[in-house]
């Protein structure tokens, strides 16, 4: 991808954005993209962050850490950097270092090392649990009990440098639209619960739709989209 294909990418995405907001009476700034940057090279994240992207996912966290620490580097405006996938406890340490959100968090073991190491930099760190809410995904808590646990350690003041912001989740890869919207409309009541159980705790960010469902994730409630392939195009590294 040339910077240009990126830029005009990258607008077009937005502006989907802002109509399929305001097609469900909801405001563009209420969608926050996550601009997906995984296997793509700093040359294309630097010229995302050139026409206005600021936040940015990595799936990865040594990935993620030798592009943006240099990208830190080089100077210019600080990008966002969030971890979106799946974290082995050898690579929280990392991740707290570098990143300001980690979205994939799927077990109280990883909430607890985030904990530890977020203490040990003496920094705060926002979180997501991640959900599954399609038969395919395997990724997430493994069912609402073992969420409802570490919201309650949450509660009691257990992980004082984490904040528990949201939810997260992927839909299932399928055409089927109802179930694609049956996830998000999952993950959105599963907030609402959590609101109603926990109102003491921050949990008001849901962050749902990729490349391929993120209008669909937009009309169910979503406040952060994660976008990839329709911004960067095929992955390539
Ligand atoms: C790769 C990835 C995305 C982006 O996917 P696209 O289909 O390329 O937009 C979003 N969320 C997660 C967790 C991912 O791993």
């Amino acid at each position: 991808m040339t910077e240009n294909d990126i830029k005009e990418n990258l607008s077009k995405v937005l502006s989907d954005l802002a109509d399929a907001a305001k097609a469900s009476g909801r405001r563009p700034e209420d969608v926050r993209l996550c601009a997906v940057s995984k296997f793509h090279p700093q040359e294309e994240i630097l010229a995302a962050a050139r026409a206005g992207q600021v936040l940015f996912g990595e799936n990865r966290v040594q990935e993620a850490y030798s592009k943006f620490t240099e990208l830190a580097a080089i100077g210019g405006d600080p990008l966002e950097l969030h971890i979106i996938g799946t974290l082995q406890l050898n690579k929280v340490k990392k991740a707290v270092e570098i990143a300001s959100c980690i979205q994939s968090v799927d077990r109280e073991e990883v909430l607890a090392e985030i904990e530890k190491r977020a203490s040990a930099l003496g920094k705060s760190i926002k979180i997501l649990f991640e959900m599954h809410t399609g038969e395919e995904s395997k990724a997430g808590y493994e069912d609402e009990v073992a969420l409802y646990a570490s919201l309650e350690n949450c509660a009691k003041g257990l992980y004082p440098h984490v904040i528990p912001s949201g939810l997260m989740t992927m839909a299932p890869f399928t055409e089927n639209e109802v179930l694609v919207r049956k996830s998000f409309s999952t993950l959105r009541q599963l907030r609402e619960k959590i609101g109603r159980d926990y109102p003491s705790l921050p949990v008001t960010e849901l962050s749902m739709g990729m490349s391929g469902d993120y209008k669909l994730a937009v009309e169910e409630g979503s406040t952060m989209v994660r976008i990839g392939t329709a911004i960067f195009g095929p992955r390539v590294m």
